[in-house]
């Protein structure tokens, strides 16, 4: 059965933030939310791994969900560096953000690597964020629609449910650029999504789609407003608390 869709703004802090500076723009985002007396949607913040247990420390019964930005696959071993989805959860984390673009091209992430993390968020009792979007050449060589569904199927496991899994579409060429598709754009990329996920699970209905790149205090309104858009995945706008919040405002 499906599951009513309830809007989710995560942030994604990429490599940044220390101890100090993290803990004042969390007190702040509890604040702004605690003031908001929101509990039709869900803030998330992704901090750099250092940092998941003093957030998720410090703003324990704030409502505000702690995640990381990344997982391995494997539950512990000889992985120098890595990460499992265990030791996120361990810290305080709910959630991860897996796949997204910079991991894809930084790192070599292929979307069967991006599918095993999945699985290890699942394993680990976490909700994986799984990122996917098309490069400005896929864009302009017309072949969008394809590559979301090439990348879909190949980084979504078996046995996804609305519960299980969130989706962010996250156009490369929007990341971090100031640059966003039109809203019908997003919305056509949205409903390709969701009808390539109805031959993945029988939830495709309830699963929160989010749309990232470039959303900020500003455009996130309209943006937000376009079909089948259940939220936001924020990039350099999470890192100030007012821009954050007023996203979360427009959810
Ligand atoms: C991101 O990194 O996921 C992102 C969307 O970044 P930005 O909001 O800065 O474009």
């Amino acid at each position: 059965m499906a599951r009513a869709r309830r809007p989710l703004i995560a942030g994604n802090w990429k490599m940044n933030g220390l101890a100090s500076d993290s803990l004042a723009l969390v007190k702040e985002l509890a604040g702004g939310l605690k003031q908001a007396g929101w509990t039709d949607r869900e803030l998330l913040v992704c901090p750099p791994a250092t940092l998941v247990r003093t957030v998720a420390d410090a703003v324990k019964g704030s409502g505000l969900l702690v995640g990381g930005q990344n997982c391995h696959a494997k539950a512990s071993g000889a992985h120098t560096g890595d990460i499992s989805a265990e030791m996120l959860k361990d810290a305080g984390a709910a959630c991860v953000i897996v796949g997204h673009s910079e991991r894809r091209s930084d790192c070599g992430e292929t979307d069967a690597v991006v599918r095993a993390k999945a699985e290890a968020a699942w394993r680990a009792g976490l909700l994986p964020i799984v990122c996917i979007g098309e490069t400005l050449a896929e864009r302009e060589a017309g072949k969008t629609l394809a590559v979301l569904e090439t990348q879909l199927k190949g980084s979504v496991p078996d046995g996804a449910t609305a519960a299980r899994l969130v989706v962010a579409y996250e156009p490369v060429w929007a990341i971090g650029t100031g640059k966003t598709p039109t809203v019908a754009e997003v919305a056509a990329a949205h409903a390709h999504i969701r009808k390539v996920l109805g031959g993945l699970t029988a939830e495709a209905a309830g699963v929160r789609l989010l749309y990232g790149g470039s959303v900020k205090g500003s455009n996130a309104a309209e943006l937000l407003a376009a079909g089948d858009v259940d939220g936001a995945l924020v990039g350099g706008a999470s890192l100030n608390a007012a821009e954050f919040l007023a996203i979360a405002k427009a959810a």
